[in-house]
């Protein structure tokens, strides 16, 4: 199926669809509105052509400076012109059929960089339009254009209902007029002048989509059926968003290309140049004014994140609620972190650090939370003057189309983010690309190979990667069953897909029946489903190969002599669900104590004393957090700091700080984000000695 995209404001969208018979359309084209009040940005991933219709006039300070005109309207529209702009540089860099109408087609004529004539007479304009009806008039064709190929006419009438026109003078970039009113010259049709490097375009300044039977047949039949030609032969590469709770295909969404991606690459090298020199508070208002948009819309982007990772709503909304205030504290301490910092200084010289961006940067991110580890990055990034290359995972493609449209809503220029869709590929394009700096979130496989990558180009390459985190219970904690119970969340929430979940456990031996018995009551009183149902703690997992992979965790934990205490098995129904599984009797011969599971599983293992804890906490080759539950705080810090990781957690687990540094180390990575040296690990340091 073909999408077709038609922009319309709410109150008027009656004559385009409508020209668009039942029998032009067939079984393979469907019409979509695409609405500037709902700022549909994310719609424009999933269509295979546009059409930029009619409306009240364009905001004239998009081309020239505002002046009061005879005509001109009691209110513009900017909002609109802006969302359209986005769906006209969307659709042209995708080569992705566009038609404009009247507005559109003059709007196209600006995007390409040319001017419109603001009012064509005075007073009102009687040959184009009179008390706000419909003028008919004769116009005359470019004999060997595109245009003339479709309508077959070197001359015919057509109507019109406008009192502003493409400015001859001023005319876009690569287009060309193909027809002209035979009265006055008036531009009715362009069309790109060289197509070598284009995808279709064709606009008309007169109205196809009513016209009467006085006017000529072919200019709006013809355009309509090669319009729809069009798009019918368009052959984007799509990639299905799949819904973990059920496995069925939500949307297909067109993946970027190397072309659309250098594209968008161009875009944000110029876009970085102009936001570097945004004032910082401004930046910081628009950053704060994403936020606001979250907290608006936290129960839509809610529902969108848990169809598309399978994470229960209510953990979608306390990861929308995490994010906002990751952004507060960035937000708020931007300004102490990013500003100059008068090192030194005497009647001789003043010694001074400035804080610059990087520039363009890749985010290449994960699923598992991609609010929070996109707002890692994205925004410190924002903040301190840097543009980014977005690519959410393709886990994650629809909150990351989101994270677009709310940053344009909040006044972030569309040339400072922009968002490559796709997977893999699309991740190998960016890395062919010479960006200045690459920030990876995601498994120590690919941030290896992407490591590996990058050396080359001798700029930052940062890699936040996977856990096989730790958690020990001493012999001295005073309530086990609490203990187990608040250990057991940080285990599994989020269906344990966590970088930080508790992925193997110690517990000394004098505590160790009595905790395995709370935690798997605790286990066994959680309720798993329809993540989108009241009460479900446990979702779908997002992906369904994991299901494979776990399987295989518990079939060689218990070949090799563990005890299943819970769970071990995915669920007899649609969708990716797999039970909450606790194995005891476990040793670190088994895969499930040494390889990152990444999944609802958990093995629990006695140990004799703190030496032999600190022994099998330090066998992997991880190295994100650890956790000691203990009732002495120097017992836990000693063993802790013994402990090569990023975190230490004293009677906690499974959180993150935004004013702490959030840092791996061996196979989990390296560099950090949050804290302050999150917000300056996206620049870099200038040192100024200024003498005088
Ligand atoms: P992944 O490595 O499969 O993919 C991560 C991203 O890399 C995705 O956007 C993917 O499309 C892209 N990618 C894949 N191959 C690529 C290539 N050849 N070149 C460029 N890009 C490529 O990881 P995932 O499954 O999305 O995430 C899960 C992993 O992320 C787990 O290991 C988890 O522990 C880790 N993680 C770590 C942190 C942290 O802060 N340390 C946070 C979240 C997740």
């Amino acid at each position: 199926m073909k999408r077709l995209g038609i922009t319309q404001t709410l109150t008027n969208y009656e004559f385009y669809p409508k020209w668009f018979t039942k029998d032009d359309l067939g079984e393979d084209i469907q019409l979509v509105h695409l609405s500037f009040e709902h700022f549909d940005l994310p719609l424009l991933a999933t269509l295979d052509g546009v059409l930029l219709t009619g409306g009240i006039d364009i905001y004239p300070g998009c081309y020239t400076h505002f002046a009061p005109y005879p005509n001109a309207p009691s209110d513009f529209q900017h909002q609109r012109d802006l969302f359209e702009s986005l769906v006209y540089h969307h659709a042209k860099r995708m080569k992705m059929p566009i038609l404009g109408i009247c507005r559109g087609h003059q709007l196209i004529n600006i995007l390409e960089g040319g001017k419109l004539i603001q009012d064509l007479g005075l007073p009102g304009n009687h040959k184009h339009r009179a008390d706000g009806k419909d003028k008919e008039h004769d116009i005359m064709v470019l004999e060997g254009s595109y245009f003339h190929s479709i309508t077959k006419q070197l001359n015919g009438k057509v109507n019109s209902s406008h009192h502003q026109a493409i400015d001859p003078e001023h005319i876009g970039h690569n287009l060309i007029p193909v027809a002209w009113s035979e009265e006055d010259g008036v531009i009715e049709a362009i069309e790109y002048k060289d197509t070598s490097d284009t995808g279709y375009l064709l606009a008309v300044q007169y109205h196809p989509e009513r016209m009467s039977e006085n006017c000529t047949h072919s200019f709006s039949e013809n355009i309509r059926k090669d319009f729809l030609t069009a798009i019918r032969q368009t052959n984007f590469m799509t990639l299905d968003i799949k819904n973990p709770a059920t496995g069925q295909i939500l949307t297909s969404l067109h993946v970027d290309q190397p072309a659309s991606i250098k594209k968008k690459y161009d875009l944000l090298l110029d876009g970085q140049k102009e936001w570097a020199k945004v004032p910082l508070g401004e930046r910081i208002s628009k950053i704060k004014a994403f936020a606001d948009l979250l907290e608006a819309e936290k129960e839509k982007l809610a529902e969108i994140l848990t169809s598309e990772v399978g994470k229960p709503l209510q953990q979608s909304r306390n990861e929308i609620n995490g994010a906002i205030s990751r952004i507060n504290w960035l937000s708020g301490n931007a300004l102490k972190y990013l500003s100059d910092e008068v090192m030194f200084q005497d009647e001789n010289i003043t010694e001074v650090i400035r804080y610059e961006p990087l520039g363009v940067i890749a985010n290449i991110s994960a699923w598992n939370y991609p609010y929070l580890v996109g707002v890692n990055v994205f925004i410190p990034a924002l903040l301190s003057g840097n543009a980014v290359a977005y690519k959410p995972s393709e886990y994650a493609s629809l909150t990351g189309l989101e994270i677009e449209r709310l940053l344009v809503k909040a006044g972030i220029p569309s040339n400072v983010f922009q968002v490559m869709l796709g997977g893999a590929e699309t991740g190998e394009e960016l890395l062919r690309l010479p960006l200045d700096g690459y920030f990876f979130t995601g498994s120590y496989k690919t941030g290896q190979y992407i490591y590996s990558k990058v050396a080359p180009k001798m700029v930052i390459c940062q890699c936040e990667l996977g856990g096989k985190d730790p958690l020990y219970v001493t012999d001295d904690v005073e309530n086990v069953g609490a203990v187990a119970a608040g250990t057991a969340d940080g285990a599994f929430y989020n269906n344990g897909q966590s970088c930080c979940a508790v992925e193997r456990i110690y517990v000394h031996e004098k505590v160790y029946d009595a905790y395995l018995d709370a935690f798997v009551k605790e286990v066994s009183s959680w309720k798993m489903g329809d993540p989108k149902e009241d009460g479900v703690y446990l979702g779908a997992l997002t992906r369904e190969s994991q299901l494979d992979f776990l399987e295989n965790q518990v079939q060689d934990a218990l070949q090799k002599g563990a005890v299943l205490l819970a769970g071990g098995k995915r669920l007899d129904r649609p969708g990716y669900y797999f039970e909450p599984t606790v194995l005891g009797n476990v040793t670190h011969e088994m895969m499930v104590m040494k390889e990152e599971s990444f999944g609802p599983i958990i093995g629990i293992m006695s140990v004799k004393n703190d030496e032999e804890a600190l022994k099998l906490m330090s066998d992997t080759e991880y190295g994100l957090t650890a956790a000691v539950y203990s009732v002495q705080r120097d017992r836990a810090e000693n063993l802790l700091s013994k402990l090569n990781t990023g975190t230490g957690y004293w009677n906690c687990c499974d959180r993150v700080s935004a004013a702490l540094p959030w840092s791996g180390r061996q196979q989990s990575g390296f560099g950090a984000t949050l804290s302050h040296a999150g917000i300056r690990t996206f620049t870099k340091v200038k040192g100024y000695h200024l003498r005088g």
